[in-house]
């Protein structure tokens, strides 16, 4: 999938939208989630294969998206425990 000759602005920095605050960000501070068979996983690689969805590195989005069902939506999943336990441990220091 990769488009490497593809005709690129050199100063385009790739932006995606945090799933909780709806914030336009730069991909590299945002952390990607990514819905698998097995669950919600990180991403850090930015490469796993699932629906994925970002959140910044707000403190306040990730708390939401542990408490909400935001992410819930955003991925069409079913969040479980484990999957929220997940969130929160990867969760950037206030
Ligand atoms: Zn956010």
């Amino acid at each position: 999938m990769s488009k490497e000759h593809a005709q690129v602005h050199h100063k385009h920095v790739p932006q995606r939208i945090c799933a909780v605050c709806r914030e336009k960000v730069e991909k590299q501070v945002l952390t990607r989630l990514v819905c698998t068979d097995a669950g919600l996983f990180i991403d850090p690689s930015g490469k796993m294969n699932g629906r994925g969805a970002y959140l910044c590195n707000n403190r306040s989005c990730w708390e939401r998206a542990v408490k909400t069902t935001i992410l819930d939506k955003a991925l069409k999943a079913t969040l479980t425990d484990e999957d929220r336990k997940r969130l929160q441990q990867a969760m950037p220091p206030s």
